[in-house]
């Protein structure tokens, strides 16, 4: 049997990122470090978007920022300018370059590309297994999937699947000051259906489509709207698809383990998905850095604020439900209120008087009446 003082099961976003967190507080010195992944992530996967003040921790890999935004849904169209926000882009492979290097340089940390699994928390140490060898840690942290099937969750649901295309058009196109956060005017068939258009030049850009919903599309489905909304919106001279990235997020507010004894469960499947947005990139720094502060303590493994998970409940139900359509719902709060307040929002860091505030801009009755509802 052999022994670690840390295991970290998953080499993606999550795992990568506590390591990162854990080395910059200095808490991997003098450990027996395992990080466990059957692959070494490098290529261009995923791409994170989210929105932040000042300076984050992984500022340098910042692909591309954007101070203001666009939201539409055909009857409004509303412009914002974010500041002290900033809406930035980090492309994968930047990110898993970075950190794995600065983990290459860790003598501590060994290395093993295989699957890690049957994690089992005993009193003092958690127990594992790596190809049928027996294995225990004093802490291990996971970033496994937990699959979810929403017909089996009690509370709101919604995947948030999505597929999107790198474009290189012939001519001048796209603004590169201004990203289009939420553009609705895509046919919405009964559920939320928006396009991100992320411009990084006049003629370079990430169009995604996102929906949520629980019936995915087929590629073909996903690439059909993507085309119709391009030819609709944007341009009907010629482009080319340099990349495409396509995935799936679980909106809900379903309760995910969290932690177990030592064994503390981190990234997607421990819940740190925004269930009201699909946002997972800053919140999760967050929670990492809080975590790798109070190390060996583990003293809050919350991603989200609890107070905010009722809010996401709120919304979801309402989503889920269709008592309110859901272009009205995301671009009506973003002309109500200054965008800054709904960003520290949609961030889990506003205060009560922020949410009191953005509240008051809904329709009170459909989300009092949920939010007492799901309080229930
Ligand atoms: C295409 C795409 C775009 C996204 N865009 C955004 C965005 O713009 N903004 C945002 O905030 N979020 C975004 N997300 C959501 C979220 O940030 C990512 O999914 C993120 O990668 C989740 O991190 P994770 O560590 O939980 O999972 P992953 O990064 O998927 O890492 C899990 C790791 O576990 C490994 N693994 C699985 N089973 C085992 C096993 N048995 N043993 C050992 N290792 C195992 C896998 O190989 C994988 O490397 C996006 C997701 C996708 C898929």
């Amino acid at each position: 049997m052999s022994d670690y003082d840390i295991a970290v099961i998953g080499g993606g976003l999550a795992g990568l990122s506590l390591l990162y967190h854990l080395e910059r507080a200095g808490k991997l010195a003098g450990q027996r470090v395992l990080l466990v992944d059957p692959e070494r992530k490098e290529g261009h996967d995923r791409t994170w978007s989210y929105w932040d003040r000042g300076e984050g921790p992984f500022e340098e890999l910042v692909h591309y920022r954007w101070n203001q935004v666009m939201l539409d849904n055909g009857e409004v169209r509303c412009s914002c300018a974010l500041r002290p926000y900033a809406y930035k882009l980090i492309l994968s492979s930047d990110f898993y370059a970075h950190v794995n290097a600065i983990i290459d340089r860790l003598p501590q940390v060994e290395r093993r590309f295989t699957t890690a699994d049957q994690f089992l928390p005993g009193p003092e140490r958690v127990h594992f297994r790596m190809q049928g060898e027996a294995y225990t840690a004093t802490h291990l942290f996971s970033s496994l999937p937990h699959p979810l099937d929403y017909r089996e969750v009690n509370q709101p649901y919604l995947d948030q699947h999505f597929r999107g295309w790198f474009v290189e058009t012939e001519a001048d196109t796209f603004d590169p000051e201004t990203a289009t956060m939420m553009d609705f005017r895509t046919p919405q068939e009964g559920e939320t259906r928006f396009f991100y258009v992320l411009p990084f030049s006049k003629r370079r850009a990430l169009v995604e489509i996102a929906i949520f919903s629980n019936h995915h599309l087929t590629t073909e489905g996903y690439d059909e709207l993507i085309r119709q909304y391009l030819h609709d919106h944007w341009t009907r001279e010629g482009y080319r698809i340099t990349h495409t990235e396509a995935g799936n997020i679980p909106m809900t507010t379903y309760t995910y383990p969290r932690r177990r004894g030592n064994l503390i469960y981190i990234g997607l499947g421990g819940g740190a998905a925004r269930p009201s947005t699909g946002y997972t990139f800053h919140g999760l720094q967050r929670q990492l850095a809080r975590v790798a502060r109070d190390f060996p303590v583990i003293r809050d493994t919350r991603v989200w604020p609890e107070r905010h998970l009722l809010y996401d409940a709120t919304l979801l139900r309402i989503l889920q439900e269709g008592k309110l359509p859901g272009d009205l719902l995301f671009v009506n709060l973003f002309r109500d209120n200054p965008p800054a307040r709904v960003l520290a929002f949609l961030n889990g860091e506003s205060t009560l008087w922020q949410e009191m505030r953005l509240m008051a801009t809904t329709p009170v009755g459909v989300f009092g009446t949920t939010f007492v509802r799901e309080l229930l």
